[in-house]
């Protein structure tokens, strides 16, 4: 990985980013980031162009090593990639696969070199879609109560039970799934991660649905269902703690503050147009006026936070427990930001379809309701205010384990 000291090398990077993104990001594309969203596997002929092309260039995994497929960019450039994509309305198409956010930064930590050069090129260039597999209907917050076995049967493992919540698994060629391996042992302690294909008669994926008429997770059946040995991930009986880092990474992915990747709105502006100002141009209601620039420094702060702990991690992958506090932080600027929309709009704000509601009050309810999964799912907020309480903070345990 190069190591860029100067601003000059840095430069010089941003210059290579900008000439590769015009000749290669489709301009039919431009602003169209919520296609990345990992419940919108959209095939439109330009984004299965784009993914091609950032697939092979490494550029929508650009910290991975380029040995395998990746970009070897250092932090920096991955940030002025990130800087550059914005200013054309890019995105990176990759980014909410769970490929990318947690199974592969989870592969690099722990697999064997076998792992890595099997799973992770086919990943940097988006040819599968990843499932996790950890919930189970009696072990949410308190993970360490799953029941699915994995049973060792000479050459491979037999696995049995029931995973549910599981995220696109119905689209899922592979799984990262946690299974109890020794019943025997403490709960944490007989625990192993396995990359399970999903593509096999063994598995079946029963999409749940939603109230919104969409399935974006399922309840997954395992009867008999076969890993080969070479699919432990980490050591045997010690998946907790591969399953743990797991998770670290995908809330590090989950530290901005959108919602479903969908930028945030321009708050400013749209109180304006559905509150109107007073004759010094600011917004009318006051109330709303001070609780609006309130919710703005909340903003600020998360994103400045999250630069310096950008800033601070340098070249280190390793999330450690700083994701849980900002898990909590931008759920809470989106919520917040959600809400205060709805308020404002009124009346307006309460369409779910019909041409009483333009786009964008639709789009308000839509996100204000999604925004509801930001506090549950990677481990509920009162999960991360326990990790923060124990592993930051350092105080006693709770009853549960988080
Ligand atoms: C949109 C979405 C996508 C998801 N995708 C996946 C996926 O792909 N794979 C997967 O495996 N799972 C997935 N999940 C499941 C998610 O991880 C669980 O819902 C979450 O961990 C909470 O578990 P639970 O639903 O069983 O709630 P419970 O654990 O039953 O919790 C219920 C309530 O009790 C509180 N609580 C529980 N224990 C404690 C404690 N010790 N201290 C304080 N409060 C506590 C919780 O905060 C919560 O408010 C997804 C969930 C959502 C909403």
């Amino acid at each position: 990985m190069a190591d860029f000291g100067g601003d000059t090398e840095l430069e010089a990077f941003r210059a290579e980013a900008r000439s590769w993104l015009e000749a290669n990001f489709p301009a039919s594309l431009k602003g169209k980031g919520a296609l990345a969203s990992a419940e919108v596997r959209s095939n439109e002929p330009d984004l299965v162009k784009w993914r091609k092309a950032i697939g092979e260039k490494g550029w929508g995994t650009p910290t991975w090593p380029t040995q395998y497929g990746g970009g070897g960019l250092s932090v920096a450039q991955a940030r002025v990639l990130g800087q550059e994509m914005s200013r054309i309305g890019a995105f990176n198409p990759l980014m909410f696969g769970m490929g990318v956010t947690m199974i592969g930064p989870t592969i690099l930590d722990y697999g064997t070199e076998a792992q890595k050069a099997e799973h992770l090129p086919r990943i940097v260039r988006g040819e599968v879609q990843w499932c996790v597999g950890y919930s189970e209907p009696n072990a949410g917050s308190d993970l360490a109560s799953l029941q699915t076995r994995a049973v060792d049967a000479g050459d491979h493992w037999v696995i049995n039970g029931q995973k549910t919540w599981t995220s696109g698994a119905q689209y899922s060629d592979w799984c990262g799934l946690l299974v109890r391996t020794d019943p025997q042992a403490k709960k944490h302690e007989g625990i192993s991660f396995l990359l399970v294909n999903m593509k096999q008669p063994g598995i079946e994926t029963r999409p749940i649905g939603l109230i919104s008429g969409a399935s974006p997770f399922c309840e997954t059946f395992f009867t008999d269902a076969v890993a080969p040995k070479e699919a432990l991930l980490g050591q045997l009986n010690v998946g907790w703690t591969v399953g743990k880092r797991l998770l670290q990474h995908e809330r590090a992915s989950q530290t901005g503050a959108s919602m479903g990747g969908r930028p945030p709105a321009a708050l400013n502006t749209i109180a304006k147009k559905y509150l109107g100002t007073d004759d010094k141009g600011r917004l009318a209601d006051v109330d709303f006026r001070s609780r609006l620039v309130k919710h703005e420094m909340d903003a600020k702060a998360h994103a400045l936070t999250l630069a310096r702990a950008a800033a601070e991690a340098k070249g280190n992958n390793s999330p450690g427990n700083a994701p849980s506090v900002l898990k909590n932080s931008a759920t809470w600027v989106a919520q917040t930001r959600a809400e205060l929309t709805l308020e404002l709009m009124g009346s307006q704000g309460l369409g779910w379809e019909g041409d009483a509601f333009n786009e964008h009050e639709i789009e308000a309810v839509r996100s204000w309701l999604w925004g509801k999964a930001m506090s549950i799912y990677g481990g509920s907020q009162e999960v991360q205010f326990n990790i923060v309480s124990k592993r930051i903070l350092g105080l006693p345990d709770t009853t549960q384990s988080a």
